[in-house]
């Protein structure tokens, strides 16, 4: 199991974002991006499906191919397995769409960065991208450089994609500048700050759902009913998961995968939470707020 221990970013006041009743972001568009199969369900699960069901839109973007993690000896079948569980969590999640990058698994470090961000950019403006979750780009610790690698391009796309002289052949094409103005950083590896936790509780169970269809790799998928098989051997029994294959993987998701969002929830009074190091759209400018109060008719 990862032991991420959250820790609250120094000086700052962690803000509990609760279910907003009705759809408050609607018209609203965010972008999760994700360099593998299970990294959406594990960090980001519960606040996607709560984000859409407050009205935003949400796209997946999948940045690697995932060819070195699944079951099966075979390449080919691993990364198809892997594609169609990301496709089955944007249907749990309700995303509205995936797109698949396709880099190749744990080599994004010999990959051109330029070429990532620019496929970023013309995503963000194509989908006009408000708020975008992923891994925080400067998240200490971190040992993976799919994951690294994508953070940086995504925070370097976030804000070019809002000038008007990157990639002038965009516009042409009928593009615009389009910025993203809120982010949902990720918190990954041990020890890594936040600042927001979102109160995931009324949607756990899609998040449940989420890590349930990755069954080709990551800590949850099909564990709970290897378990159950592995006792069965020993001549032993967990009770908690009786029933069918997929009922003793959603049980041990409650059980076990699901521990830390209680543990950062209890300590905000809340059943279960995800930590973000969260960055909103900036405040009014000093210039822009002293015209407001001081500027005269000509
Ligand atoms: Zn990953």
């Amino acid at each position: 199991m990862i032991e991420i221990h959250p820790r609250p970013a120094a000086g700052e006041e962690v803000v509990v974002e609760r279910a907003a009743p009705g759809r408050p972001h609607q018209g609203k568009v965010f972008a999760a991006i994700q360099p593998h199969a299970d990294d959406i369900p594990i960090y980001c699960g519960g606040t996607v499906a709560k984000l859409i069901e407050e009205g935003y839109t949400g796209y997946l973007i999948q940045t690697t191919n995932d060819e070195n993690c699944g079951p099966t000896p075979s390449v080919g079948e691993t990364i198809l397995s892997n594609e169609r569980e990301v496709a089955a969590l944007a249907e749990v999640l309700g995303f509205a769409r995936v797109f698949n990058l396709g880099y190749r698994n744990h080599r994004m470090d010999g990959d051109s960065a330029l070429e990532l961000r620019c496929r970023l950019i013309f995503l963000f403006r194509l989908l006009k991208v408000d708020t975008i979750l992923t891994f925080n780009p400067w998240g200490h610790w971190e040992e993976n450089p799919d994951h690294w690698v994508t953070a940086m391009a995504v925070e370097a796309a976030r804000w070019m994609s809002g000038m008007d002289k990157d990639y002038p052949e965009q516009f042409a094409a009928g593009l615009a500048p389009h910025a993203v103005t809120e982010r949902y950083y990720w918190v990954a590896r041990r020890g890594q700050p936040y600042n927001r936790v979102v109160d995931v509780g009324p949607t756990i169970e899609k998040k449940v759902a989420g890590l349930s269809v990755n069954k080709s790799q990551g800590p949850a998928g099909s564990t709970g009913s290897r378990l159950k098989r592995a006792l069965a051997a020993r001549g032993l029994r967990l009770p908690e998961l009786d029933g069918d294959d997929e009922t003793a993987d959603r049980q041990y998701i409650r059980r076990f995968v699901l521990r830390p969002d209680r543990e950062v929830g209890a300590q905000y009074g809340l059943e279960y939470a995800e930590p973000f190091y969260y960055f909103g759209p900036d405040e009014t400018s000093e210039v822009d707020e002293y015209v407001r109060r001081h500027a005269v008719r000509l």
